[in-house]
């Protein structure tokens, strides 16, 4: 599994399939990002690393992106986390989950919690800022620390391409938008970029080799 500089960021592929997921960790304390996957799988990883879970965050409302989230967030009495844009989503494409063995979603399960648009302290001295990136849903998301440097980006641009916005509620116009902004940041170089599926990279390898991401 490839390892991110900063070692409080995990990237985690659980079976059947290969959406990236993320354990952010300070000491015991953790986060999961878009934890595909079994609950049960989620749970044996947790214990091994003997760390307790704190909040599930979402980049979007795909089902290869939330399948464990609300039985996780039961579990362990936590939030799940979503732009609200995206809460219509949920439940939607639960034939991809069915194809791979996986419980169905349904929005009554456990509710998600409509993620809060601010900087927030997320684990102790650890501050996670949220950036609206529509288009490959209408409540897409990105995660940045800017003191670890690490970006969570979703579907919206993978390694030399973009996500889709073809499926419902996805928009290209916004979606070249939303890479467009986040090429504005201006962030560091060497800020490591998470994708949904796939390497992380960095900002010089996209700006090298992406071509979607520009002004
Ligand atoms: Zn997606």
């Amino acid at each position: 599994m490839q390892k991110l500089r900063n070692n409080k960021f995990e990237l985690i592929q659980m079976p059947p399939q290969n959406t990236q997921s993320l354990i952010v960790s300070s000491g015991r304390d953790c986060l999961v990002f878009d934890p595909w996957g079994r609950a049960d799988d989620w749970d044996s990883v947790l214990q091994e690393r003997g760390l307790k879970l704190r909040a599930i965050y979402l980049t979007h409302g795909h089902p290869d992106h939330i399948a464990a989230a609300p039985e996780l967030a039961k579990r362990h009495n936590v939030s799940w986390y979503l732009h609200n844009a995206d809460f219509r989503l949920v439940g939607w494409g639960n034939d991809l989950l069915e194809y791979f063995g996986l419980p169905p979603i349904t929005i009554n399960d456990v509710r998600p919690t409509e993620l809060a648009l601010e900087r927030t302290e997320v684990l102790p001295n650890m501050f996670m800022e949220v950036i609206e990136t529509p288009g490959h849903t209408p409540g897409g998301v990105a995660y940045h620390f800017p003191d670890e440097k690490i970006l969570v980006i979703g579907d919206t641009l993978f390694q030399e391409s973009i996500g889709r916005y073809d499926l419902p509620g996805g928009d290209k116009h916004m979606l070249f938008k939303s890479i467009s902004n986040i090429y504005t940041m201006d962030l560091p170089a060497d800020t490591e970029i998470i994708h949904g599926h796939g390497m992380a990279t960095d900002i010089s390898w996209l700006k090298a080799n992406n071509p979607y991401f520009r002004k």
